[in-house]
């Protein structure tokens, strides 16, 4: 069977960091008998300049025609004047709903040779492994009424809501189970169901489903006491499931623990286990075309699209050995050296991490 992967390189980063994941994932190929069929389409700026919109049709049909999608990172200056409508974001919106990517999945792992890495002490953040699982297609970011009005006596108000139905949180929240269920079997809901209607139905339907998972210890947390334990004691949690506002922000903050934004992979998954991959980092246009970026965020999105799109968890462990190998050997990129230490450039970086897929260590 050939597994069909749509590329969207993007725009400033992205083409030069893709590319590396092309290569991993057909030298991943040849060594577990896995056949892969590459297209590649556009989205964000580069999308823009090619058909005036953000995520042209022929995008979103190709995603549909993959098994599985890579993405690379949008946005850039020369696009941020133009009309909302207009902006490269508004391709990664398109597509997420396009495609009912619900469920974003952040892992947030330290790896031991990057301890230093971190903003917070080493005994704290220290074998940290924890993954924050987002609720992405609901909740106040695409709730109704929304919008700035002005008031017969000339006051502006500025109106979003924040609505889930049940089937929402149920399919989010049985997506943290199962992820849960193949780590360490620990679920923290988090919520502020002190304050906020959505939050008391989230936390009943938790309750309600944890019945079908009772090898998983569900927790509920409030939103403001998770992002105070996400710094004072991060590795109490094993997998956190929130809705979607709660989950942008917590998502960051815990990405943050692991001091290097250029190490961070994501995965947003559908119903039925289409995922799109991509790195958490942005465009970084500062250091574009310059062979500077880390692609590790991006191969470690490789591993997870192996894992949970492909089912291929072999291969998807043995990238994730292969980025560990690296590190142990000391190889860095600009973002995560210490001073002195040599710098690789993107695609040396790349070839280093196939080199250790290839011999296995
Ligand atoms: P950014 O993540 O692009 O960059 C922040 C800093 O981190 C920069 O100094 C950059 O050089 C560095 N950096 C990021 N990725 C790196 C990597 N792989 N290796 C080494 N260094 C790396 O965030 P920003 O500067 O706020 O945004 C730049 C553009 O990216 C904006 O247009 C923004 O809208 C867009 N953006 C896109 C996404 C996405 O595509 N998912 C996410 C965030 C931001």
């Amino acid at each position: 069977m050939t597994y069909k992967i749509l590329l969207l390189p993007g725009d400033g980063i992205g083409p030069e960091i893709v590319a590396e994941a092309e290569k991993l994932l057909l030298a991943a190929g040849d060594k577990f008998g896995l056949d892969f069929s590459f297209t590649r389409g556009l989205i964000g700026g580069s999308a823009i300049d090619a058909s005036g919109v953000p995520l042209p049709d022929e995008t979103v049909a190709l995603a549909r025609a993959a098994d599985a999608v890579l993405l690379g990172a949008v946005g850039g200056e020369k696009w941020d004047r133009g009309p909302a409508h207009l902006r490269p974001e508004r391709g990664l919106l398109g597509i997420r709903k396009a495609l009912g990517l619900y469920a974003n999945l952040r892992p947030a792992l330290l790896f031991p040779q990057l301890v230093g890495a971190s903003t917070l002490k080493s005994d704290v953040v220290a074998g940290l492994d924890i993954v924050i699982i987002r609720e992405l297609t609901g909740g106040i970011y695409f709730g109704e009424p929304r919008g700035v009005e002005t008031l017969t006596d000339g006051t502006r108000i500025g109106c979003n809501t924040m609505v889930y139905t049940e089937a929402e949180i149920e399919r989010i929240g049985r997506t943290g189970f199962d992820i849960a269920r193949r780590r360490g079997r620990r679920l923290c809901s988090v919520d502020k169901a002190n304050v906020l209607e959505t939050s008391q139905l989230w936390r009943e339907v938790m309750v309600r489903i944890a019945a079908d998972y009772p090898d998983v210890e569900l927790s509920h947390m409030y939103v403001d006491n998770a992002a105070m334990q996400l710094v004072r004691a991060p590795k109490q949690f094993d997998v956190v499931v929130t809705e979607n506002l709660f989950g942008d922000i917590l998502s960051d903050c815990a990405a943050m623990l692991t001091g290097s934004i250029g190490m961070l992979p994501s995965a947003s998954l559908n119903e039925t286990g289409f995922g799109l991959y991509e790195p958490v980092h942005g465009s970084a246009p500062d250091i574009a075309g310059q062979q500077k970026a880390n692609p590790l965020a991006t191969l470690l999105s490789v591993a997870m699209l192996l894992r949970y799109t492909l089912g291929e968890a072999a291969a998807a462990d043995a990238v994730e050995q292969a980025v560990a190998s690296v590190l142990q050997q000391g190889l860095r990129t600009g973002d995560i050296a210490l001073p002195g230490e040599r710098v690789l450039g993107t695609a040396q970086m790349g070839d280093a991490v196939v080199a250790a897929l290839r011999g296995g260590v």
